[in-house]
């Protein structure tokens, strides 16, 4: 067992049933390819396996790579796993045959990643079919409510899939246990959200754009990024009040603001 480093973001989950559920919902047989993000010690990449799945792993921390080379050594030699030693940030999927559309992602990741990753690889131009990742359980909750206040992630994973809870997954199940309580967030269905790849992008620079400054309505903060009279002018087509807040913005207006800016 490794000392859990905390710029890595390294809580390693310990119980059994969250690992279950984890798997469970990526539906996995042996056809199919995971990509997973952050194996620690191999604690979930074994559950995986045991699928039949291939899997194709991503862990930056060096004091771990020795210990699942050891691990899983029957798996590398059989080709069933794939470990590779990168920032996932640096990662590139073609490389290790990973196809749009045509893998599950999975990963316990640390959280100050999950929007980075998301934006990388579910609105990027290898999308997979479906993910499974550990949230913040209010963020979760956040996600899938019909009525509630938006963020960045929440508007993103619904312009590109499905999302549903999986579990909820108390502190305790992880060590160090963090401060919060997190929960299981499956995306099924992912698709391109109806947009081209370059429009994609000018989703997401409008989304950090609108949310930039939170004190500030989403007007003012779009405008200091695009253009004042294109800003005003997708407001007054889509009937939006000037003092809208980023958050009481719904996805489909978020969506045409994009595509007029
Ligand atoms: N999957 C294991 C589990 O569930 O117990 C470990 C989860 S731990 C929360 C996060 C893992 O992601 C750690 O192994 C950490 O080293 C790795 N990690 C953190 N940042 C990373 C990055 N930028 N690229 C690849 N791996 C990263």
């Amino acid at each position: 067992m490794i000392r859990a480093k905390k710029s890595l973001g390294q809580n390693f989950l310990h119980s059994s049933s969250a690992l279950k559920a984890i798997v469970g919902a990526g539906s996995l047989s042996a056809k199919d390819t995971v990509l997973e993000i952050g194996p620690g010690e191999g604690a979930l990449t074994k559950l995986l396996l045991a699928t039949g799945a291939k899997v194709v792993a991503v862990e930056k921390d060096d004091r771990l790579i020795p210990i699942l080379e050891e691990t899983f050594a029957e798996e590398i030699k059989t080709k069933k796993f794939v470990l590779v030693h990168a920032d996932v940030l640096d990662f590139d999927g073609k490389k290790y045959a990973i196809k749009a559309g045509a893998y599950t992602l999975i990963a316990n990741i640390p959280y100050y990643l999950t929007g980075l990753i998301f934006r990388q690889f579910i609105g990027g131009a290898v999308p997979p079919i479906r993910a499974v990742l550990l949230v913040q359980h209010e963020v979760a909750k956040r996600v899938v409510a019909r009525d509630g206040k938006e963020s960045i992630l929440s508007l993103s994973i619904k312009a590109f899939g499905t999302p549903r809870i999986v579990a909820k997954v108390p502190r305790t199940a992880f060590r160090p246990a963090p401060n919060v309580d997190s929960a299981v967030l499956a995306i099924d269905a992912i698709h391109d959200g109806g947009f081209a790849k370059k429009e994609k992008d000018v989703f997401f620079d409008v989304l950090h754009a609108g949310f930039a400054h939170k004190r500030k309505k989403a007007l003012s903060n779009l405008k200091e990024l695009f253009p004042k009279e294109k800003v005003t002018h997708a407001f007054a087509t889509l009937a939006l009040p000037e003092n809208t807040r980023a958050e009481d913005i719904s996805l489909a207006d978020w969506e045409s603001i994009a595509k007029f800016l």
